[in-house]
């Protein structure tokens, strides 16, 4: 991708500019803070550093993680053990060595996440914690007999040196992760919290992304645990625990801290609630009870303090989006007679010698006593557009999902030009150009349009290309978040996003669920110049008949998940069988 591009995309520069003018504050912060609360603010900003790791796999990658604290753990952990044994390199350096092993960790604890979800994933974390309560954190951590202090970096070492020091380090570490949570990576985290399948089917690998979550997010609290070691000279197991490392999940839930400047917002909670409770002669522990009905609010009504902050104050903007968003809606309109001729000519060249692209031979699939497949043959060949139909529950979907490589237990064979695709997982066999889409919505609603096109593209397509694409199927521009668009428009964009892949072959389950009948007229003169345009062959699930007879040379019907009739459309649809299982299912007679 051409360097213009990239930075034109990311927006490289503001987040510097944010983050130099975050510094800044920070500075001055460092010389007016009275002395007494300076050291809160350290702490402050070591929990903030603690809540951006913690919303990345909580917030971004949708998954449960309690014990940040113990990720901490064991950064302070190695800084206290390098201090010990004098490890060249000074404390900058086993503050990342201190990080790594934190991120090591974290794989180790992600691992389970690639099998389980929710509450499960919740008790193996919590487990995790309780068990270094009970083993790494009853020994003391090293030095801590003999009195060793971690020493602080040299120009840093009073209280107010050293929170301009923790100042930097979270400077550096939100603009990173906002660098990460822009790239492909931070895509894919959003991707998996919403639906491993649609991330699966981009080609992203569903492990990678869970377990990058968790290393990212284990190798911050890492960090954050080394600064903690250099706050307090020798640190103490009690600071770790399993009880505060929940009061930090709740706090990173309420305030919505894969938000960068929420996560401020939740490490200045994070002091100032057992500190004003200390002020009131309330016991400090309490904080833990108002840190609890704080999230109790927040999982039962679904909203987080940050996050409703954060609305109160872009309302407006937000407002000005959703109005460009809804004029860009209705973008698919019927192409003109003209432009359509064109689009006959350049149909696929039936005189050219076919090759096949998707070869299915025997597809057998079954669930428990529903042999939903039964020995179905289907060929694909290139640069043409084919139609599966079939009345509900025939088995399209189930074809799809089975050459996709999401029921890797099918029998039959499953090839793709000269790729053979059984037995691989679906991001491989997406990387290899088989694309499809869903029947149910899988576009992840906390992206803007573009940000998906990247993601599901693989980041192949540029800028103009995306705009191309995205006009070409009437979707809104790529700056607009997919929450506003609506779910109709949703499958276009998912279309589109899949052709910026330039994949092999396109499989979309019934795409134009959800559109008008113009649009479906619409729609399907746009699939038929697919071939020609993009390179891309295509198959195609559609209930829609007079969708089905505009667009497929060739179809094949499905009935009780076997193959009744395959062929030309023209014989196909005079088919007496077919006629006769479609009676009473659809407008065809
Ligand atoms: P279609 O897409 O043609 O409407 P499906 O492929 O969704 O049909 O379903 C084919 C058959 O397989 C149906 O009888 C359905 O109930 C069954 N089926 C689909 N998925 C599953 C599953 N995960 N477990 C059990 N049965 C399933
Ligand atoms: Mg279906």
């Amino acid at each position: 991708m051409p360097l213009v591009d990239r930075v034109f995309r990311s927006r490289r520069l503001s987040p510097f500019v944010y983050g130099a003018l975050a510094l800044l504050v920070f500075l001055a912060l460092g010389a007016l803070l009275p002395n007494y609360l300076v050291y809160l603010a350290i702490t402050a900003i070591v929990a903030t550093i603690a809540l951006i790791g913690l919303g990345i796999v909580t917030g971004t990658a949708g998954m449960i993680a309690l014990c940040q604290l113990t990720f901490a753990a064991v950064g302070a952990w190695i800084v206290s053990l390098f201090t010990v044994l004098q490890v060249p390199g000074g404390y900058l350096l086993w503050l990342v060595a201190g990080g790594v092993v934190a991120g090591l960790a974290g794989v180790v604890i992600g691992l389970p996440a690639l099998r389980l979800r929710g509450v499960n994933l919740a008790v193996v974390t919590l487990g995790f914690a309780a068990a270094a309560d009970a083993t790494l954190l009853k020994t003391q951590f090293p030095g801590a007999p003999q009195g060793t202090k971690v020493p602080r970096p040299e120009g840093f070492t009073d209280d107010r040196g050293f929170f301009v020091f923790c100042a930097i380090v979270l400077v550096v570490i939100a603009v990173a992760v906002h660098f990460l949570q822009k790239s492909r990576f931070g895509s894919g985290w959003r991707s998996v919290a919403f639906s491993e399948r649609g991330t699966a089917s981009a080609g992203t690998s569903v492990r990678l992304s869970k377990l990058s979550a968790f290393a990212v997010s284990a190798a911050i609290a890492g960090i954050a645990g080394g600064l903690i070691a250099g706050q307090v000279g020798t640190a103490y197991p009690a600071g770790f625990n399993t009880i505060q490392s929940l009061a930090l999940y709740v706090l990173a839930i309420v305030s919505g801290s894969y938000l960068l400047e929420m996560a401020l917002f939740g490490g200045i909670l994070w002091v100032l609630i057992p500190e004003l409770l200390k002020r009131l002669g309330i016991p400090q522990d309490w904080g833990f009870v108002v840190f609890g009905a704080l999230g109790i609010q927040a999982l039962t009504t679904n909203s987080n303090l940050g996050q409703d902050l954060r609305n109160a104050v872009t309302r407006r903007r937000r407002r000005r989006l959703q109005a460009a968003g809804a004029a860009a809606e209705s973008g698919l309109v019927p192409l003109g007679e003209e432009d359509f001729a064109t689009a006959l000519t350049t149909a696929p060249a039936h005189g050219r010698a076919p090759r096949a692209l998707l070869t299915v031979s025997g597809l057998s699939v079954t669930f428990g006593q529903v042999q939903a497949l039964q020995n179905v043959d289907l060929t694909v060949e290139e640069g043409t557009i084919v139609g599966l139909i079939g009345p509900n529950g025939a088995g399209k979907s189930t074809f799809v999902d089975a050459i996709a490589g999401f029921l890797p237990q099918h029998e039959g064979t499953v090839r793709l030009g000269d790729d053979a695709l059984d037995g691989l997982p679906p991001h491989r066999r997406a990387r290899l150009g088989l694309r499809r889409t869903f029947q149910q919505d899988r576009v992840p609603p906390s992206l803007t349009v573009g940000d998906f096109v990247t993601f599901i593209s693989r980041g192949r397509a540029t800028v103009a290309e995306t705009a191309e694409v995205l006009e070409f199927l009437g979707c809104p521009p790529a700056a607009t978040r997919i929450s506003n668009v609506d779910v109709g428009t949703r499958r276009l964009v998912e279309v589109a996003a899949n052709l910026a892949a330039k994949p092999r072959l396109l499989v979309l389950d019934e795409p134009a669920a959800g559109l008008s009948h113009e649009e479906h007229v619409a729609f399907g003169q746009r699939l038929r110049l697919i071939p020609a345009r993009y390179g891309t062959s295509i198959l195609i699930i559609e209930h829609d008949l007079d969708l089905v007879r505009s667009v497929c040379g060739s179809i094949t019907v499905l009935n009780f998940g076997e193959v009744l009739a395959s062929g030309d459309q023209e014989t196909v649809m005079n088919d007496p069988e077919v006629l006769k299982a479609y009676m009473g299912e659809t407008e065809m007679l």
